[in-house]
C-alpha cells in the first residue's frame, strides 16, 4: 500500500499556497492530514484534491509547556474544515491568555508555521496555523 499524498509532497504544497487533502471515491468524503485510507470508509481509492483552508474551531486548548520550536503559551485546536474532516491546527491570531470557550464555533482559515528546531531532531518542520477570521 503507497500514499499517494506524502507528507513530504503535502508540505511542499502547503509552501506554494496550496493546502491538500484526499477526496475518496467511494464516499465522496475528504481525509486531512494526508493518510493512506479514508478516514470516513478505510477505501484507498482517492484523489488529491486542494482543500477550502475554511473551517470553525470545535475544540482547543492553551498549551503552557511547549514543544520544541514553539513558544508557550499557545492554543492548539481542532478544526472542523468545511469539506468535513478534522486537523489539528495552532490559532495564532489570539492571545492565548484571553482564550475562552467563546471561540468554539468561531470561523477562520488554515494556514502554517514554520517550526524552528534544533539539528538533532531531523531539521524542517512546519505547523498548520488557524487565524479567526470572524469578528466577535
Ligand atoms: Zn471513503
Amino acid at each position: 500500500m503507497e500514499y499517494i499524498l506524502t507528507s513530504k509532497k503535502f508540505t511542499e504544497a502547503l509552501k506554494e499556497g496550496k493546502f491538500l487533502g484526499l477526496k475518496c471515491h467511494q464516499c465522496s468524503g475528504y481525509t486531512a492530514p494526508p493518510q493512506k485510507v479514508c478516514s470516513q470508509c478505510g477505501s484507498e481509492d482517492m484523489e488529491i484534491v486542494e482543500l477550502s483552508r475554511q473551517g470553525k474551531v470545535r475544540t482547543f486548548t492553551v498549551i503552557h509547556v511547549a514543544a520544541e520550536g514553539y513558544q508557550a503559551p499557545y492554543i492548539v485546536a481542532l478544526i472542523e474544515l468545511e469539506e468535513g474532516p478534522w486537523v489539528t491546527a495552532n490559532i495564532i491570531n489570539m492571545d492565548p491568555e484571553a482564550a475562552t470557550m467563546d471561540i468554539i464555533g468561531r470561523q477562520g482559515k488554515i494556514d502554517y508555521q514554520d517550526i524552528i528546531t534544533d539539528i538533532f531532531s531531523g531539521g524542517e518542520r512546519i505547523a498548520l496555523t488557524f487565524s479567526l477570521t470572524d469578528s466577535t
